[in-house]
């Protein structure tokens, strides 16, 4: 029935081992297949339905603006458009006051360093090894995983990317003792890269402030303020990309909220709508909204702030505050306690994260190395089956890239009982697979 029915669709990020749900109806945290066998989503999706799944306040005002206009130019102007942006910027960071739409989180990123490059003149952008940026032919370059950006990079006439080291505490490229030592020493090294890729080549630092897909590590304290610090030096603009982090996932509207750190332009998408309709946006500082709304620059997308998903934006974002972010706020630490239960196995390494955005390394105890690095070897990994065997009991899970990790990002509407289940289904799959 399922290879029947999707048969025709080509999957993104699909391999033949695969064997995907055909997700078919949902409600809250679960998901249900066409023979209507439920499955607790621990991975909100795609880290996006935030507000969780059916929310009516969110369809409702889909359904409301259907019923008044459908569509209207990205060049002209519509009200709740206008209403959301003002919502946006009530929320962001203080100075970050305007925002331009887009379709995706690829595409806010695209557009955040083409107008970092046309403000500043300079080419290069820098971004972490060990992040995700986006997969198109700019955005796959950007992003540190090989496995994403090596086929874009490698047919992209110019991504003008360079790689800095990311503030890893795990299997650290550093050799620091204390987290302000950590900070100290990955701050260092971005100002050894920037002055020897030439501080005015470079336009911009793109980061994302807790990583995402890449592993979900959050930084040193201190560190990103040191990173504002330098970027304020040479004159480089800091592009937050809170595509995952915005709206809520991990604690504050953005995830660079909580490191008191005020960046030229955030990047966003995923959770503006809870994922009900595709919005994305780049939320600028006035400088740079000067600059788009000059004639030195020249921007557009048919879809870009359609009505429609600005109007499940507004609609989410109620949601958001009328509860559901207290809900993370109440609910992080017991998930942060039961997903570190599951440090007792061996083969868990790590446990971190923030809010409602966690990762899980496996590691071999033997080697203190990953039981399978998917970068160097195309072995079987055995994380992909614990993830595996967590969907055969009814949980879905993320995975990590690179793959010996795997991503837990459930949506904000969750019980104290959706935890425990998820965290005995997770402890029964790692189980499974290492004993
Ligand atoms: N940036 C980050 C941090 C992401 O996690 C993603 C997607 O997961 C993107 C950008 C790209 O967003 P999209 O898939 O909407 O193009």
């Amino acid at each position: 029935m399922t290879e029947h029915s999707a048969g025709r669709v080509l999957r993104h990020w699909s391999s033949p081992d695969d064997r995907p749900i055909e997700v078919t109806a949902a409600e809250g945290a679960r998901v249900y297949d066409s023979s209507g066998t439920g499955y607790l989503d621990f991975i909100s999706q795609l880290y996006c339905v935030n507000a969780g799944h059916g929310n009516s306040a969110i369809t409702d005002a889909m359904a409301d603006q259907l019923d008044r206009v459908q569509y209207v130019s990205s060049a002209k102007d519509n009200d709740t458009r206008s209403k959301l942006a003002d919502a946006i910027a009530d929320v962001a960071p203080d100075g970050l006051d305007s925002v331009y739409f887009a379709v995706s989180g690829s595409e806010a990123n695209e557009t955040a360093i083409q107008l970092a490059r046309e403000y500043t003149g300079a080419k290069t952008i820098l971004t972490r090894w060990r992040s995700y940026h986006g997969g198109t032919l700019a955005t796959g370059g950007l992003t540190g995983d090989p496995a994403m950006r090596a086929p874009l990079e490698h047919h992209a006439a110019a991504t003008g990317a360079t790689k800095f080291l990311p503030p890893l505490d795990y299997r650290s490229p550093f050799d620091a003792d204390t987290p302000e030592d950590l900070a100290d020493q990955a701050a260092d090294h971005l100002d050894y890269v920037i002055r020897n890729q030439g501080p005015d080549s470079i336009a911009a630092i793109l980061t994302e402030p807790i990583a995402g897909t890449s592993g979900a590590y959050t930084a040193p304290p201190g560190y990103f303020e040191q990173v504002r610090e330098l970027c304020d030096e040479y004159d480089i603009l800091l592009i937050s990309d809170e595509v995952i982090t915005g709206f809520g996932r991990c604690g504050d509207w953005f995830g660079i909220q909580t490191e008191g750190v005020t960046p030229d332009m955030i990047t966003f998408a995923k959770g503006v709508t809870s994922a009900y309709a595709p919005l994305a946006g780049v939320i600028a500082n006035d400088a740079l909204a000067d600059f788009v709304r000059s004639d030195d620059t020249y921007l557009g997308q048919t879809f870009g702030g359609h009505p429609v998903a600005c109007a499940a934006g507004l609609g989410a974002m109620d949601e958001y505050r009328d509860g559901l972010f207290a809900n993370v706020s109440d609910l992080a630490p017991i998930l942060e306690e039961g997903l570190r239960s599951l440090e007792r196995y061996d083969a868990v390494g790590d446990v971190r994260g923030r809010g409602f955005l966690w990762a899980i390394e496996f590691t071999d105890p033997e080697t203190g190395e990953p039981f399978i690095d998917p970068r160097v070897s195309d072995a079987h990994n055995p994380v992909d089956d614990v993830i595996a065997e967590a969907q055969d009991r009814g949980l879905l899970l993320g995975s990590g890239r690179p793959g010996f990790q795997i991503i837990i990002s459930p949506p904000f509407c969750i019980d104290e009982a959706d935890i425990d289940e998820a965290i005995e289904t997770l402890d029964a799959a790692i189980k499974a697979t290492f004993s």
